[in-house]
């Protein structure tokens, strides 16, 4: 109802390619929503850039940012916090800006209580055992690392159910294509726009 941006929240299971299809979303100009840069526990990985990839903080820092109720959302997901810091959400709805975010599910159904009007999409493998594949063939992860992050995966198909969208990320092209539709869709949608009618008949009245 108002003029505020939209917040657009991509989820799924781990391992299906949330992140290659977010940066595949943000590597084109065309954008009109702002990506909300996480924050985080965890090692950086070789290549990451701390500001752009993540902002990685001490867990006594992550903490503290909870305590002080400046995060969004957050969770803990195989031993390390990762959360969305909650002034830049704010500050860019207000100007009108879509924000999206890309988080893990227990966050995402965090940020469904808290933005009812938020866009949620969940990202689906084509099947399980490409998602298995994708997650050991990462490179990054120890066998042990692999084996909770493939049980976490499978329990959180489970929550599709609680999504607006379903896109199966069979090619991260396709994906994209799919989750600009759907934004631009939901810009469209009468209880977003009606707002500014009411407003316009009331001022010409
Ligand atoms: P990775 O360690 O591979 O970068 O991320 C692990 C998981 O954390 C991924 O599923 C990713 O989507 C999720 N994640 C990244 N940032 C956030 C965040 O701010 N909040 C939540 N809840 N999950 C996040």
């Amino acid at each position: 109802m108002s003029d505020k941006g939209l917040l657009i929240v991509l989820s799924g299971p781990s391992g299906v390619g949330k992140g290659t299809v977010r940066k595949a979303l943000f590597a084109s100009d065309h954008n009109e929503f702002q990506y909300s840069i996480s924050m985080t526990t965890r090692n950086k990985r070789e290549g990451e850039v701390e500001g752009v990839d993540y902002f990685f903080r001490s867990k006594e820092e992550f903490e503290q940012m909870i305590e002080n109720g400046r995060m969004l959302e957050h969770a803990q997901y195989v031993g390390n916090y990762y959360g969305t810091p909650l002034d830049y959400v704010e500050e860019t709805l207000a100007t009108g800006k879509d924000v999206f975010l890309e988080i893990e599910v227990k966050g995402a159904m965090q940020v469904r209580e808290k933005v009812p009007d938020g866009v949620f999409i969940f990202l689906t493998p084509p099947d399980l055992g490409e998602l298995k594949s994708r997650i050991v063939g990462r490179g990054t992860d120890s066998p042990a690392v692999i084996d909770e992050r493939m049980n976490v995966a499978v329990s959180e198909i489970e929550m599709m159910a609680s999504y607006d969208y379903a896109v199966v990320n069979d090619h991260v092209d396709s994906a994209v294509d799919q989750i600009r539709e759907i934004i631009r869709a939901e810009h469209c949608r009468v209880d977003r726009v009606i707002g500014k009618y009411i407003k316009m008949i009331k001022e010409i009245n």
